[in-house]
């Protein structure tokens, strides 16, 4: 039988992995692949621990409660340990990922691409009250502060790389992106991309939810 017929089955359930977007119960196809709750570390310890990776933040009153919007352990998030373009609140669960991630990820990968160091990332927001892209019914990961939106990186030379603009460009910048979320996926439970679907054309959305989906 030719390999067409048979991937033929696969794309209903590659489509329901893709459009599952910003996090909450996953759609059928990807009950096989949940994160195990002890991934990521929180509450008091985690605090503690962000302290000693030198990330500067606020801590902020925590809002959670059962179903509804709100963050278990909120801090507004200024460097990781480089700077933010502007503080953002999430849960501190999530802020350690993007500090290791910052720490293993990206910044080898600005000196393998550009020699240079990383000066700031800009973000589109973390926390917010919301449901998912996909289905608004459901709350997604950014309503717990356990999600955040990359748009960009700064260089210690200015350079600025985009993901709206040089995700799709080729090049170095390009490569790069691509490099950032291939490496996202070892720290997050998910990530989605520009090509995920529209909604993501402008951003790397980032989140420690309870499944697994990466989407490069
Ligand atoms: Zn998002």
């Amino acid at each position: 039988m030719p390999a067409r017929f048979l991937l033929r089955p696969l794309i209903p359930i590659v489509l329901l992995a893709l459009l599952s977007a910003c996090a909450g119960s996953p759609p059928p196809a990807q009950r096989s692949t949940q994160v195990p709750a002890s991934t990521y570390l929180t509450g008091p310890a985690c605090i503690i621990d962000l302290s000693y990776r030198g990330v500067a933040f606020n801590r902020l009153p925590d809002t959670a409660q059962s179903g509804a919007c709100g963050v278990s352990t909120a801090i507004s998030l200024t460097e990781v340990p480089f700077a933010l373009d502007k503080p953002v609140t999430v849960d501190c669960s999530l802020a350690r990922q993007v500090s290791l991630w910052e720490e293993n990820v990206v910044r080898p990968a600005v000196q393998q691409h550009f020699q240079q160091d990383l000066k700031k990332i800009f973000h589109y927001g973390g926390y917010n009250c919301r449901g998912r892209t996909s289905n608004r019914s459901r709350l997604s990961e950014h309503a717990f502060g356990k999600a955040i939106d990359i748009a960009g990186f700064e260089l210690a030379n200015g350079t600025r790389i985009s993901v709206e603009k040089d995700w799709s460009a080729g090049g170095s910048k390009g490569a790069f992106l691509r490099d950032v979320a291939r490496g996202a996926c070892g720290l997050f439970s998910v990530v989605l991309t520009p090509n995920s679907d529209k909604d993501h054309e402008n951003h790397l959305h980032l989140d420690i939810g309870p499944w697994k989906l990466c989407s490069l």
